[in-house]
């Protein structure tokens, strides 16, 4: 086990056998050894310094039925929202008075937020903030979306693939969804330009260690500037509801392993994660993370965008909460990094 450790941290690779291996049997101390690893190559590249990011969750509408998503189209129990432009500038105005520089606008999959109007709002952030970051977590789209959403103005788009194995793809979402689209939408994105997230929610029900295997080797080959990894945490009103959430040590240990594997990457400690413990945050930083997300949209949606039971998104994991979360990151010895933290080649 200490050598494929000392392998990922010196070579920045493993043989799928030996990740099989790490996945299956990593005991505590060798858990530690590897997120400390993982620590050392994240402060090699960025110092102690965690990049932040403003989340403006802009609407919960959603035409998709994922099995494990909150605000999937069947959920008939959340009220449903969708933030104006003015709204969503105005969000933006605040986060850039807080001193944030990188705005990531996610949502569901909403047929009322069409290219147009998608494109109006970049094209008006971009307009008043031009030194900062836009960043788009706003699902499956066309390749002449994205490429009219880059040209708008927007830098990075966020796109979990959530598993690259099609039969695990089919567990956790229904027909009419297809692995192969949203594979085709990384391809996208990447050859347009944008600086490129995916990622997987770790316990996903179904998901087998060999599962894993194959997203780490896929994510391996795309080479993502970011990469975003959270356990499956349940909803009580989709199908997943009664499933256990995804396990922190095993949650720690891949984002180790994305780490070692990719020294540059862009990675955030989630709010899942945060949400699983309370010290989620933390522990996810001193496992290799290098980037939060702080939630700017209006405190009285927040609790709407439910894709999970008791997200967080007050105090530490708020916008406004930015002085705690400075707090808390000092303790472990880490301090924000107000830049645009742009993923770069060192
Ligand atoms: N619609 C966009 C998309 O599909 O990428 C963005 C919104 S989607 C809700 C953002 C991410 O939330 C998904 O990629 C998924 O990994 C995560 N997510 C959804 N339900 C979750 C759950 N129950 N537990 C943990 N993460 C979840």
């Amino acid at each position: 086990m200490r050598s494929i450790i000392e392998r990922l941290y010196r070579e920045h690779t493993a043989a799928p056998d030996e990740l099989r291996t790490l996945l299956a049997g990593c005991d505590s101390r060798n858990l530690e050894l590897i997120n400390k690893k993982a620590r050392e190559t994240a402060q090699a590249r960025f110092g102690n310094k965690v990049f932040i990011r403003g989340l403006i969750e802009i609407g919960n509408c959603c035409h998709n039925d994922c099995y494990y998503c909150g605000i999937r189209r069947s959920n008939r129990n959340i009220e449903r929202y969708r933030l104006d432009k003015e709204t969503i500038l105005a969000c933006c105005r605040e986060g850039h008075a807080l001193g944030f520089r990188t705005f990531v606008l996610q949502g569901g999959e909403d047929d009322y937020l069409t290219t147009e109007r998608a494109t109006g709002i970049i094209a008006d952030i971009r307009r008043e903030f031009p030194d900062s970051a836009i960043t788009l977590s706003l699902g499956e789209k066309s390749t002449e979306a994205y490429e009219a959403f880059f040209r708008a103005g927007a830098n990075r788009y966020l796109l979990r693939h959530e598993t690259h194995n099609p039969a695990h793809y089919r567990q956790l979402h229904p027909a009419g969804m297809s692995l192969s689209n949203r594979l085709r939408c990384l391809d996208d994105l990447k050859r347009i330009g944008f600086q490129t997230g995916t990622g997987i929610m770790v316990g996903s029900s179904g998901q087998t260690i060999d599962n894993l295997v194959e997203d780490i080797l896929y994510i391996a080959q795309l080479r993502p500037e970011m990469i975003g990894i959270g356990p499956f945490l349940p909803h009580h009103d989709t199908p997943f509801g009664k499933m256990p959430a995804g396990n922190l040590e095993q949650t720690l240990l891949l984002l180790s392993i994305f780490r070692l594997m990719h020294p540059d990457a862009l990675i955030p400690s989630t709010t899942a994660l945060a949400t699983l413990t309370p010290e989620g945050r933390e522990r996810g930083i001193l496992a290799g993370a290098n980037v939060v997300m702080p939630n700017l949209s209006p405190p009285q949606q927040r609790s709407k965008y439910a894709l999970y039971d008791n997200k967080a998104s007050m105090g530490a994991e708020a916008a406004e909460g930015l002085r705690l979360l400075q707090a808390r990151l000092e303790k472990i010895g880490y301090t924000i990094d107000m830049g645009r933290g742009d993923y770069r080649l060192i």
